[in-house]
């Protein structure tokens, strides 16, 4: 079990190109498998549920990176703050808004990925296009006191059509790029643009992707 498990990792490494990242999507896997992997050299593993995080951090060594893929409630925004690499899923201002106030009472600085609303009815949650663009052109960001926004999350729509899963990608990355080169050119340290999942990750780099989120590709299929 052990070495199919390595070995499915050494091959998703294997299929990512030099300068694309990859975080391991371990939620629903206990953590023995994770510990496998970490043992094969990943640090950055992705988990989507607050109380599943918190379980997992203490059973894992010190230096392991948690990003946090799934929705937030605002009133679990506390009991997390601190503990994560990297926040990837902040899909409104308000709960950006309440993970700047608990940092700063924390005095520390979260790490941040605003997630957009692309993909067609998987999921109701992400900004959309047009209200980032508003977000960023009104230069909200200004406001944030404990907040580092580092870049977009996004997700494809769940379909075999290609060119779908292609366009919405392609809409994140040309408002990434439009985010960094033009709305907000002075925005520092905007440089993650993570898209791709274990089906749509190849498409997702071709697109522009430099972080990719995969889970079953690796951990095998999870049981709920
Ligand atoms: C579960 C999840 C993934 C991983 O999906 P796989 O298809 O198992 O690779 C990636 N991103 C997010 C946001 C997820 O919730």
């Amino acid at each position: 079990m052990d070495n199919l498990l390595r070995q499915r990792y050494e091959a998703v490494k294997a299929s990512i190109p030099a300068g694309v990242d990859l975080v391991a999507v371990s939620k629903f896997h206990p953590v023995e498998d994770l510990r496998t992997v970490y043992d094969a050299g990943q640090r950055k593993f992705g988990e989507s549920r607050v109380q599943e995080l918190l379980k997992k951090i203490p059973e894992m060594p010190s230096d392991t990176q948690w990003h946090f893929i799934g929705h937030l409630q605002t009133n679990k925004v506390r009991s997390i703050i601190g503990k994560t690499t990297l926040i990837e899923s902040v899909d409104s201002e308000r709960l950006l808004a309440m993970i700047d106030q608990e940092s700063e009472r924390a005095n520390v600085v979260t790490r941040v990925l605003l997630q957009v609303h692309v993909a067609v009815e998987e999921t109701k949650f992400g900004f959309l296009p047009e209200e980032l663009k508003a977000y960023f052109c009104q230069h909200k960001y200004e406001n944030l006191k404990a907040t580092h926004i580092c870049g977009l999350m996004g997700m494809a729509s769940n379909t075999e059509d290609k060119n779908r899963i292609v366009s919405d990608f392609n809409t994140v990355a040309d408002l990434y790029s439009e985010i960094k080169t033009t709305i907000a050119p002075e925005l520092r340290g905007f440089d993650t643009l993570s898209m791709g999942m274990s089906d749509d990750r190849q498409i997702a780099i071709e697109c522009g992707s430099n972080l990719v989120r995969v889970g079953t590709a690796i951990f095998g299929e999870r049981r709920y």
